[in-house]
């Protein structure tokens, strides 16, 4: 964002053309850059962001139980790998005519003895009764539902940016453990309707295409360098939420903002600039 789209303000909120109160000092083009358009829609990561989970009991435990469940059509040898490889394929493709569901469960049953037909009514009856089991490793993020509240109660949108990976009976299953099932979200992403995994751009770019609106007036908040921070890419700008950030080291720790959970209500009355804009 430089030249001349910056010097004629695309993307300055419609009110608000005096000088930024923390502007002191700064030329024009500097003042303009610290003008953020008004955030309309925030987008929330749920793992380690509005929900913490304890990763090392859930994970196994998760994948215990689901190889267990499954014991009477596939063994867990047949059915272990063949989870992570359909997993790993549904995270890379990058077709827009596929949702993710189609991508998982093509390469699932390509080659298996076993019909869609056979086994998905027993998937859905793993995520209606065993899943819930599972909350024991997760409970809410402080704070999450209040700011989730807030961030409603000032009339932006709310939407669930949760790796698509999952069914959603299982991402509603999760917003039931952080204490959210029953807000109002404009969108909850899910492995039914989306068509790109993170850490895509394309993620994020179809939220902002099923919302209607302009990533200049989205935030991601959200807590992993990799996933979250590809909203970037998009043209999002990210706030990323300790205290459990995650950082493989795959792509430089660049957000716009970071802080808390809390830190958010504050971005969003304008109180702190991006940090671009501060420096
Ligand atoms: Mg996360």
């Amino acid at each position: 964002m430089d030249g001349e789209a910056e010097k004629r303000g695309v993307g300055a909120p419609d009110e608000g053309t005096g000088p930024h109160p923390m502007s002191g000092g700064r030329t024009a083009g500097e003042e303009s850059a610290l003008m953020s358009p008004r955030i309309s829609t925030v987008l929330f990561d749920l793992d380690g962001t509005l929900l913490h989970v304890d990763v090392e009991g859930f994970f196994p435990d998760y994948f215990g139980r689901l190889a267990d469940w499954l014991k009477p059509y596939l063994t867990p040898d047949e059915f272990t790998p063949r989870l992570m490889a359909s997993t790993a394929r549904m995270v890379a493709d990058r077709d827009p005519a596929r949702t993710n569901a189609e991508v998982f469960l093509a390469a699932f049953f390509d080659g298996l003895d076993l019909t869609p037909e056979t086994l998905l009514p027993v998937f859905d009856a793993f995520y209606r009764e065993e899943f819930p089991k599972l909350a024991r490793h997760a409970r809410p993020a402080p704070g999450a539902r209040e700011v989730v509240s807030k961030v409603l109660e000032s009339g932006r949108r709310a939407v669930i940016a949760t790796s698509p990976v999952f069914p959603r009976a299982a991402i509603l299953e999760r917003l039931r453990w952080a204490g959210l099932d029953d807000l109002p979200f404009a969108l909850i992403t899910s492995y039914e309707n989306m068509h790109f995994c993170k850490p895509h751009r394309e993620y994020y770019a179809e939220i902002v295409a099923r919302l209607g609106c302009e990533p200049g007036e989205c935030l991601m908040v959200g807590n992993d360098v990799e996933e979250d921070l590809a909203a970037q890419d998009a043209g999002i700008r990210v706030l990323l939420v300790g205290p459990n950030i995650i950082h493989r080291g795959r792509r430089p720790s660049t957000p716009d903002y970071e802080g808390t959970l809390d830190d958010l209500l504050f971005i969003l009355d304008g109180v702190v600039p991006p940090r671009s804009a501060g420096t």
